[in-house]
């Protein structure tokens, strides 16, 4: 079918939770999605003083597609939240955009504010449909299907990131492997027809054995002929060595923005690397936010953002049992990152837990690979201390 024109969207901030509904929803209206590549490491980046790496890189990415596309979208995201709000960047996003590229293009910049009815997920969608000419029942039909997709997406997230290359987890045209350990259920999402204003919808996270990702055990010995794990981990025929016992992947949450744990340009590929180094990875996707609301319940200060109520929740979650330890991953200039990563180990402290099996990696432009290597290699070893129940030294102050 013939499209009507071409809409861009910048391969950033929130286009890394919900990309799949935004694509589908446009592409139901008869408009071809373009999405920006990544900067790499040769790239520029567009700079502008005193912002996180994130907002350059909207910028960037907005700035690239200018020439691509009719309209850009770039929502102004107030609040995904009932109670909560996004930092305040984010309803700044479209006018910062408008100053920083030259060239002059349309934007589509609907305000989306899940606090008042008036700017709801819906509302925001059909006013953005009919901007583009289609009809209320058009609009309707395709924000349905936008959501339903996004569900389906969500369902097979761990799936995805442990068993797919970084580049790869937001490319629909790219299938979710086939698990063999189970699904996550489908969750609802805001503003779907079918469940109006309904928050997502996770899978409780028990605390009993995650299910395990076939990919190969990283620390398994390889086998020669006539050789075999034993039922006990131990290799049987191997007579040249003393048996080594085989060990289950490291498993460990990353939590942070979605934006920094998944853009390779801020993060240079972490989670990538956590894989090669044989961890196994969850994120914060797993909890509903009624279990996220009870880990931050006692707090002593309200945390006001949703995405700090995130991180901060999921941590003490993740830290509560069914992980080796927790990476949170964030922006270096950012002031809500700052507060809470200092606020969380205060918690944690106050609250009796270690602060050993929680590895904060701050990035911005000038972040090298190398380094990052070996944070992770040294905080695999932590882990692996902990594992075998061995304490772990940690220097004075920390
Ligand atoms: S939350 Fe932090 S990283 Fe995200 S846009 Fe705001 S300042 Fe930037």
């Amino acid at each position: 079918m013939e499209k009507k024109g071409r809409i861009g969207i910048p391969r950033a901030l929130m286009f890394y939770r919900y990309f799949p509904f935004w694509k589908v929803f446009f592409e139901a209206l008869r408009w071809e999605v373009v999405v920006s590549d990544g900067v790499g490491r040769k790239g520029k980046i567009i700079y502008f003083e005193d912002s996180c790496l994130p907002m350059k890189l909207l910028v960037t990415h907005a700035g690239r597609l200018a020439d691509e596309a009719d309209h850009l979208f770039i929502p102004r995201l107030v609040s995904l939240h009932s109670k909560f709000i996004l930092c305040p960047k984010f309803r700044a996003a479209p006018d910062i955009v408008r100053l920083a590229i030259e060239k002059k293009i349309s934007i589509l910049d609907e305000t989306i504010d899940f606090r008042t009815r008036e700017h709801s997920l819906q509302k925001a969608f059909l006013k953005i449909g009919e901007k583009l000419g289609a009809s209320q029942k058009e609009c309707r039909e395709a924000f349905a299907e936008a959501g339903q997709a996004l569900a389906a997406f969500q369902e097979g997230w761990i799936d995805r990131i442990n068993r797919l290359p970084t580049r790869d987890f937001f490319d629909l045209d790219v299938p979710t492997p086939a698990s063999s350990v189970g699904r996550l259920p489908r969750k609802s999402v805001h503003g779907s027809t079918s469940s109006p204003r309904t928050d997502i919808e996770i899978l409780p996270f028990d605390n009993s054995p995650i299910r395990r990702q076939p990919f190969a055990p990283p620390f398994a010995l390889s086998l020669s002929k006539g050789e075999r794990f034993a039922q006990d981990g131990l290799v049987e025929g191997r007579t040249d060595m003393v048996p080594e016992r085989k060990e289950t992947p490291l498993r460990v949450a990353f939590i942070g923005h979605p934006y920094n744990l998944f853009d390779t340009d801020v993060n240079k590929d972490v989670i990538g690397l956590a894989k090669q180094l044989g961890m196994e990875i969850l994120t914060s996707d797993l909890f509903s936010e009624k279990m996220i609301e009870q880990e931050i319940s006692d707090l002593s200060k309200e945390i006001y953002w949703s995405s700090g109520r995130e991180i901060i929740g999921s941590l003490f979650r993740f830290l509560s049992g069914g992980v080796d330890g927790v990476v949170f991953v964030t922006s270096f200039k950012c002031g809500i990152d700052a507060l809470l990563q200092e606020f969380a180990k205060r918690t944690l402290r106050l609250r009796g837990g270690s602060i050993a099996r929680l590895l904060v990696l701050s990035f911005d432009e000038h972040t090298g690979r190398e380094g990052l290597t070996t944070r992770l290699e040294a905080f695999k070893d932590v882990m692996m201390t902990q594992r075998r129940g061995r304490p772990v030294c940690l220097p004075n102050g920390v």
